[in-house]
């Protein structure tokens, strides 16, 4: 005879559940239950009498933290991961826009693909904002290699409608029409979990009237979009030439409509009181990618005033900007670059990220009745993983 119980599974370990900013309750030992993909409880008492027949595992000492969220990823990158040097605008010409060109080639796109979900995976990512290319066939690629995987994946094609390379330019009217058919065919996927996100990769990419489309396109669709915005002051200097009579660079999104809850601005550097409370009164989340702005020597985020100003924050591996696709990483990075607690970190790679994406709801941490993606950490080594209940590492 099955009972519920046989649906049940718990499992004990030192369990760190994130619930605030500042606050992350600690069970040592926790038991966490979960009832086929979701949470159902976590306590620090033993639950096993009530629950005679859930099946018990035990992880002795090491931790488990919810599925880690990164909410800055650019999936072509994943090739020259770790290679090139020098600053943004350097980097992107002399590295980044080559490789990137080739994923023209579906084939390409593919195999890098698989490398790239399967590492995500594997560095306990359990859910991601990706950047792909300008390339629709190779954003096609990623969204069913995220779909077969089962994560979570908010991605988009990169726009590029000017200052690019000739092998990745593309009209204006052209970068629009193949991004609303990807939305038309991906948002709301394999039971929601997959959703496109507009992505205008940075104003030096993109024409006011493209990022203005993307603006209005967005509005009416409750899309999302992700960008770039002020992430090394040659960058900034060169985005105020370009839009000469824009007071700022963050102005330059904001007229052109891009700015709201939907909308993850990467990085935030060099920003200035007006533009940090700009963002703020757009209620728009921002992707911390400290490791990534080390290599490139962009600068170090404020992250007091951004987080005092009462903005959303997430954490970014920003791959190949950084070397590493592994959140436990990222966390390390933020912890030293704006001087925080491991907890803290630990809320902008779970919590944060799943606020950023419009999804606390059901994910980031480890309240009843949320999806059962969790993380099982030993030495600052990801173990285990689990998405919505399944072990997939
Ligand atoms: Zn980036």
């Amino acid at each position: 005879m099955s009972t519920t119980d046989d649906l049940r599974r718990i499992f004990k370990a030192c369990v760190v559940n994130p619930v605030a900013i500042d606050r992350a309750n600690s069970y040592d030992p926790g038991y966490l239950v979960v009832k086929g993909d979701k949470i159902e409880q976590l306590s620090r008492d033993d639950p096993r009498q009530a629950m005679p027949s859930a099946k018990f595992i035990d992880f002795g000492k090491k931790t488990i933290v919810p599925g880690f969220v990164d909410t800055h990823v650019h999936f072509p990158q994943f090739g020259i991961m770790g290679v090139g040097a020098g600053e943004l605008l350097t980097w992107l010409k002399t590295y980044t826009y080559p490789e990137e060109t080739r994923f023209a080639d579906p084939e390409y796109a593919a195999m890098v693909g698989r490398r790239f979900f399967d590492a995500l995976v594997v560095n306990g990512t359990t859910t991601a904002a990706i950047y792909s290319s300008v390339h629709e066939k190779a954003t096609d690629i990623a969204f069913s290699l995220a779909r077969t995987k089962g994560i979570r994946a908010f991605i988009g094609k990169v726009m590029m409608d000017r200052n690019s390379p000739p092998a990745l330019l593309e009209g204006t009217d052209e970068s629009i029409a193949a991004s609303l058919r990807l939305f038309e065919r991906w948002d709301g996927a394999d039971n929601g979990r997959l959703r496109y996100v507009f992505t205008p990769r940075f104003a030096g990419s993109c024409s006011m009237e493209l990022m203005m489309q993307v603006g209005k396109i967005a509005q009416d669709r409750n899309a999302f979009v992700q960008s770039h915005l002020s992430e090394n002051s040659g960058e900034v200097g060169w985005i105020r030439q370009l839009f000469p009579n824009l007071p700022s660079y963050t102005a330059v999104y904001d007229s052109a409509g891009m700015l709201n809850e939907q909308s993850i601005m990467a990085h935030c550097i060099h920003l200035s009181a007006d533009e940090i409370a700009g963002l703020s009164s757009r209620g728009v989340s921002v992707a911390f990618c400290p490791y990534s702005n080390r290599m490139l020597h962009s600068g170090t985020m404020p992250y007091r005033r951004l987080r005092s100003a009462g903005l959303n924050i997430s954490l970014g591996s920003d791959v190949a900007g950084s070397p590493s696709l592994a959140m436990l990483d990222q966390m390390r990075e933020a912890m030293t670059a704006a001087e925080i607690s491991w907890s803290e970190a630990l809320y902008l790679a779970t919590l944060g990220g799943a606020k950023a994406l419009g999804l606390s709801d059901r994910i980031g941490n480890f309240e009843a009745g949320k999806d059962a993606d969790f993380v099982v950490v030993d030495d600052d080594v990801v173990r285990e993983v689990y998405v919505r209940g399944v072990r997939v590492l």
